[in-house]
């Protein structure tokens, strides 16, 4: 699940940034409103997170301009305290959502989440292998009838690999999808995660849906 998070404060970022990253979202920052316009507009999100008072271009316009490319990714605007116009603005211009600065993380992640859930089915299509059944609206994952438990980054890494099943990914596609762009720590960290969902999705059920391909990557296998 990735996010973009427009937002100039620096400590507001980084804060919200690791909170999302804790909660198995990919965190894209960026700090002005070229930066974010470009972003939105560059690469693909499954929601945007959109402060107004931006440098640059204000986040109405950054707004504006994504919905004129047809960007349709669903917008949380972070808007200042007792702007009731900000509001009503912001979801004259589209957004889906708004909150009010100063806000609580957790209130910040259930938002996030429900424009995940709204989003139409064919959005955000159940995905499946053979028994394997991974839910991303509803983020749940069942094998058959038996529902299991994945922490967010185990239950990123399955979706991801479900969205390119029968292909096989190489660990920097992953690294750079299911962590982030700029991460920098050991690569091995894929294969430990591979590891942790095995556990989950294959050992219980005595199979190996998760092919190891060596010196390439991992690939799921299209009949689970
Ligand atoms: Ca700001």
């Amino acid at each position: 699940m990735r996010v973009l998070l427009v937002e100039d404060e620096e400590l507001l970022a980084e804060t919200v940034r690791r909170g999302l990253e804790l909660e198995g979202f990919v965190v894209q920052v960026a700090a002005t409103g070229p930066d974010g316009l470009w972003l939105a507009t560059e690469e693909r999100f499954d929601v945007i997170v959109l402060d107004i008072m931006l440098p640059g271009l204000s986040g109405y316009e950054v707004l504006r301009r994504i919905r004129t490319r047809d960007v349709q990714t669903p917008v949380l605007m972070l808007t200042a305290k007792n702007g009731d116009h900000e509001e009503a603005d912001a979801l004259d211009l589209g957004a889906d959502d708004y909150l009010t600065k100063p806000f609580s993380f957790v209130v910040l992640i259930a938002r996030v989440r429900a424009l995940l859930r709204r989003q139409t089915p064919q959005q955000r299509p159940i995905l499946s292998a053979g028994d394997l059944v991974l839910d991303p609206a509803r983020r749940s994952v069942r094998h058959g009838a038996v529902a299991l438990t994945l922490t967010p980054r185990e239950f990123a890494l399955l979706e991801f690999l479900l969205r390119r099943k029968g292909v096989v990914v190489s660990k920097q596609e992953i690294l750079r999808n299911v962590w982030d762009a700029h991460y920098e720590g050991p690569e091995n960290v894929v294969e430990v995660y591979v590891g942790y969902l095995r556990k989950k999705i294959d050992v219980p059920f005595g199979r190996s849906v998760i092919e190891t391909h060596r010196g390439v990557g991992y690939r799921l296998a299209e009949n689970g």
